[in-house]
């Protein structure tokens, strides 16, 4: 049987999100484990699809409807639900997805980690964009390496 995607919830942050990869429920806003909305709020990838076909600005509401739903009866009563990660979901996701961007654009795989030489890097801080063979110091510290958890 093939398993459609349905959207998923968290119940701490409220962010929402269609996943098929069980293995991967992390929400990508505060790290919760994301949790399967229950089937008769029908929020399924296909009803997404369905709107989409009928017209997507005419009938969003429908599914605005049934996400204020979706938070007013599971959401907002769940006990791990935070009001302030809500508030703030948005702002961290935007933040979350200009890093990530950032991420995509920077040097990622070729800055090595001066101390055990991996480049499981991952970049700390927005500065001046650079490529390799500059200087660290003269920059601070702008890189964290995963494998040794120094900072360069
Ligand atoms: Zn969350
Ligand atoms: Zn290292």
């Amino acid at each position: 049987m093939q398993r459609s995607e349905f959207e998923y919830y968290c119940p701490r942050c409220g962010n929402l999100h269609f996943l098929k990869d069980e293995t991967n429920k992390k929400c990508s806003v505060c790290g919760h484990e994301m949790l399967e909305t229950p089937h008769e709020y029908n929020l399924s990838r296909t009803f997404w699809d369905e709107l989409s076909e009928l017209g997507w600005r005419e009938n969003e509401h429908l599914f605005d409807e049934k996400e204020q739903r979706l938070f007013d009866e599971i959401i907002s009563k769940s006990p791990e639900f935070d009001i302030d990660l809500y508030n703030n979901k948005d702002s961290i996701k935007e933040q979350k997805y200009q890093e990530f961007l950032e991420l995509l654009e920077s040097p990622i795989g070729k800055v090595k980690c001066p101390y055990c030489h991996s480049t499981n890097t991952t970049k700390i801080s927005i500065g001046d964009r650079y490529i390799g063979t500059v200087n660290f110091a003269a920059f601070g510290k702008q890189w964290h390496c995963n494998g040794c958890g120094s900072d360069f």
